[in-house]
């Protein structure tokens, strides 16, 4: 679960369909009204603007994008206001949440956060801290470099690390034995 909407979950070899994007996707587009569910691949959008965007006055030429349904104003496919289409990640949230509801009792489940603050604390962190909540023998690692700070009802069964996930991720990372030079390749 993650509120990036930038796709690299999937672009790194995550199944898509196994990564939940409440947040929304700059993949994809939809109708501003929006006047219909359906989003759309932003791909040949992003190129014709990129093919008719003027450098050197910051102009693009040509007619703006519109909706394909109605004609009327698009937006990026993120979580931007109420006019949010979400029909299309619902169902990987749905997934997650079948997944958590049939945790036989006694699950030991540890949920890994990475850098949720409080910008959007209800998309990551307060669900992760309600999940800590609900299954008795989950664990939650908080790791974030400015707000590591954990419920207090729920010590003994977190953990926080106040660090950046990239200098985290580093300092677990083990590094590759250098080679020996009398084996052959
Ligand atoms: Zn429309």
């Amino acid at each position: 679960m993650t509120s990036n909407v930038d796709a690299l979950f999937a672009r790194n070899g995550f199944a898509a369909d196994r990564v939940f994007t409440p947040q929304g996707d700059y993949g994809r587009y939809q109708c501003t009204t929006p006047c219909t569910p359906t989003t759309f691949d932003s791909r040949p959008l992003v190129a014709r603007l990129l093919a008719a965007y003027d450098p050197a006055t910051g102009a693009v030429a040509g007619p703006l994008p519109s909706c394909p349904n109605c004609g009327g104003e698009v937006e990026i496919n993120v979580r931007i206001g109420p006019e949010f289409v979400d029909a299309p990640y619902l169902p990987a949230g749905r997934r997650l949440q079948d997944w958590l509801g049939t945790a036989p009792a006694g699950t030991r489940l540890l949920i890994i956060e990475f850098g949720a603050g409080f910008n959007t604390p209800g998309v990551i962190r307060w669900p992760g801290e309600h999940l800590t909540r609900r299954i008795p023998h989950a664990r939650l690692v908080r790791v974030n470099p400015t707000h590591p700070e954990t419920p207090a009802d729920l010590a003994g069964r977190t953990l926080s690390a106040r660090v950046g996930a990239d200098d985290l991720l580093d300092a677990l990372t083990v590094p590759h034995p250098a080679p020996d030079p009398t084996v052959a390749p």
